[in-house]
């Protein structure tokens, strides 16, 4: 075979899709399995979306768009940025890509070049460290341990940046520790940051609407104004209105910096679905009342998980304040064995033996680069997360 390019020969495959392979495969093979792995909201898409996109198709609206985005679908999203977030940005200021995550590889690959450094705080979405190598950047990660909430400080920022550095990723609330940063943790970011003229800052937002107890979202460019000629900010529709499927995701920056992306995207995609793009503007145009639904739904799955994984032998995990993610420490498994007779050298051997034993899967720590931990989602509804949690609990106690 012919050689890969090697920025792509040194990426890892998606740990996250791997273990929904597994899944399928136990399912393929009729064994039971309830899924704590999966990284989207278990509801429909509301149907006032699913009727915009069936009407957009109806009306004709089934051919390339401008790359860009729609023009009413940017100026909903500066609106929503305007409203939501008091971030005054024209419409020329945003651009629409294929889900959140064509957004940050954009602005990755149109602004790395090789050995440029990007300080990832860890744990960390997976496909950050990976996105970065594939631009042929260095990633610089930075560990955040239980006590600092899972959380970047400013102490330890400033510690990662070199003249190298290029781009910090910050993302609030956090895949995949539920972790929301509040004003005042933003503003010491921001102060370190603005030391630093080098640096761009890209803002994960994509959880802004699953947070709880009454727990504030911010977001940097709003906190520090001062940083908005350099920050990206980055959300889009997929979590917040269960969407994952439509692929739309959107942002707002500077704009030389969304101009370089649209540029890219112009050779690429030739922009995001039409179709999506109109059921996205419903969503952002329409009605509120499934955003408060939803997060009424995780508040209570949230604290029926927590309890349950306390309870459990071995396990400890502190409180998430968003996202549909509990970061639970295994530690005192380690060094163990299941009752299947699994020697439990790791976190994913943690994971691995779960789903052999009791067909709960989860994801291990390590893949979101902070080992000892698994990832539970409870994006599932609240009867087969009991009973996956109770199998937690079992497969716990019967480790010896
Ligand atoms: N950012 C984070 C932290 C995520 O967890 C995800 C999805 O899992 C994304 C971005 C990507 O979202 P999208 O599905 O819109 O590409």
């Amino acid at each position: 075979p012919v050689p890969l390019n090697r920025n792509l020969a040194s990426v890892k495959g998606s740990a996250t899709y791997r273990i929904m392979d597994k899944v399928a495969e136990r399912k393929a093979q009729g064994k039971p399995i309830i899924s704590l792995s999966a990284g989207e909201p278990d509801f429909p898409t509301p149907r006032h979306i699913c009727a915009a996109a069936m009407m957009a198709i109806q009306d004709g609206h089934t051919r390339y768009t401008q790359v860009a985005g729609l023009r009413e679908l940017r100026q909903a999203v500066a609106l929503k940025f305007r409203n939501e977030n008091a971030l005054e940005v024209s419409w020329q200021e945003t651009l629409i890509s294929s889900g959140g995550k064509q957004v940050i590889y954009n602005a990755l690959a149109a602004t790395l070049n090789d050995g440029d450094e990007v300080i990832i705080p860890a744990p960390y979405w997976v496909s950050y460290p990976e996105m970065v190598q594939l631009c042929g950047g260095k990633p610089v990660t930075v560990n955040c341990e239980n006590d600092t909430g899972f959380k970047l400080t400013s102490g330890a920022l400033e510690a990662a940046i070199t003249e190298k550095t290029r781009w910090i990723i910050l993302n609030s609330p956090s895949n995949p520790t539920g972790a929301v940063y509040s004003e005042a943790e933003l503003k010491a970011l921001g102060d370190v940051l603005l030391r630093y003229p080098q640096v761009l800052i890209l803002s994960d937002d994509i959880y802004e609407h699953l947070i709880f107890d009454n727990a504030k979202f911010s977001t940097l460019a709003a906190v520090v104004p001062a940083l908005k000629y350099r920050t990206l900010t980055m959300n889009g529709v997929s979590k917040a209105w269960a969407m994952t499927g439509w692929r739309i995701g959107f942002c707002a920056g500077p704009l030389w910096l969304i101009n370089a992306m649209e540029k890219l995207q112009g050779q690429q995609t030739s922009g995001a679905s039409s179709i999506s793009q109109h059921a996205a503007l419903a969503a952002l145009t329409g009605p509120k009342d499934f955003l408060a639904t939803s997060r009424e739904a995780f508040t209570t799955r949230r604290d029926l998980m927590i309890r349950m994984v306390n309870s459990a032998p071995g396990l400890f995990c502190t409180m998430p304040q968003g996202a549909f993610y509990a970061f639970a420490n295994c530690s005192a498994l380690i060094g163990k064995t299941s009752a299947g007779g699994a020697l439990l050298n790791s976190d994913e051997d943690v994971a691995t033996a779960l789903l052999n034993e009791k067909g709960v899967s989860v994801v291990h720590g390590s893949a979101f680069g902070l080992a000892l931990y698994i990832r539970i989602a409870y994006a599932i509804d609240e009867a087969s997360l009991e009973k996956a949690c109770q199998l937690i609990i079992d497969f716990c106690t019967e480790v010896i």
